[in-house]
């Protein structure tokens, strides 16, 4: 069979695009390969490993756990069940992060709930001069984080086991930044599409989906430096419950953004107690 024949049979089973994706990752090849050589043949061996990824995403796996990687930010990350697979959505809290890190200048940066580590290892490979820590509490999500900082970001990233604060306990950062889980237990996504396979101790937080933020929300005063900022993800329909955490634990200049679709998707405030003190000339 030719390998355009064998696409046009993946596509009867799974959508064009992503039949090309599976196609390109049994090949080891780029697009501009695939429709340069559609007239070649496909021998069994390749042959029988797409089909057995075409069958595996029709019954529903998700692309980037048959590929073992994910696109954020314009770089390849490494993913496998054991973490969160990197959405479009996170990019905005990226954006959000890097405008508030200086360029050319140290700073401290902490990923909390780090999972595949994209965000984190995103944020030092933008910003070679800051120290980003990522920690996750899952063993086997550390070490899918560990490949990605050790690919991208050798000199500036440090992953390490820390559920949420309690391994850092003196330290104090510039940025805090998390996609922690937040869907509520027994939510009907849960059972549906890339969600059913991904782990859901980084998706459930709680019986509201608000117990990890509430954590991350109170805990953050303690590791900030003054003028340091919380940045984290959270639910469509979430938003107001974070700005008043956020308030109530005494933030600043509480702020929410929409992702791409409109919907409010990252909030996050200003620690600034201590901040004037430590202006020059207050
Ligand atoms: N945005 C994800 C979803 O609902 C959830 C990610 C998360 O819990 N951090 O598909």
């Amino acid at each position: 069979m030719t390998i355009a024949a064998a696409l046009a049979e993946a596509q009867q089973v799974i959508g064009r695009f992503e039949a090309r994706v599976l196609l390109r990752h049994v090949l080891r090849c780029d697009e501009a390969w695939l429709i340069a050589h559609g007239d070649d043949d496909l021998t069994a061996a390749p042959f029988a490993v797409f089909g057995a990824l075409i069958a595996r995403r029709a019954a529903g796996e998700p692309v980037a756990y048959l590929t073992g990687h994910r696109e954020l930010y314009g770089r390849e990350f490494v993913v496998t069940p054991a973490v969160l697979i990197p959405r479009p959505e996170t990019e905005l809290l990226v954006e959000l992060a890097l405008q508030r890190l200086p360029v050319g200048a140290p700073c401290r940066v902490l990923d909390l709930g780090a999972g595949s580590g994209c965000i984190g290892v995103t944020l030092a490979t933008e910003r070679p001069q800051a120290q980003v820590t990522l920690v996750d509490t899952s063993e086997a999500a550390l070490e899918i984080a560990r490949a990605n900082a050790a690919r991208w970001a050798p000199a500036n990233a440090t992953v390490l086991r820390s559920d949420w604060y309690t391994a850092i306990a003196a330290e104090h950062y510039d940025l805090i930044v998390s996609n922690p889980p937040y869907v509520a237990d027994g939510d009907p996504h849960l059972a549906q599409g890339d969600l059913r396979f991904e782990p859901q101790s980084a998706l459930v937080g709680g019986a509201d989906g608000l117990d990890d933020i509430r954590r991350i929300v109170s805990g953050a005063p303690a590791h900030l430096v003054p003028g340091g900022w919380l940045l984290f993800e959270h639910g469509h329909d979430q938003a107001a419950a974070c700005a008043q955490m956020l308030a109530a634990a005494g933030f600043q200049d509480i702020t929410t953004a929409p992702d791409l679709a409109g919907i409010p998707r990252v909030s996050g405030g200003r620690w600034m107690r201590g901040f004037h003190a430590r202006m020059p000339d207050a």
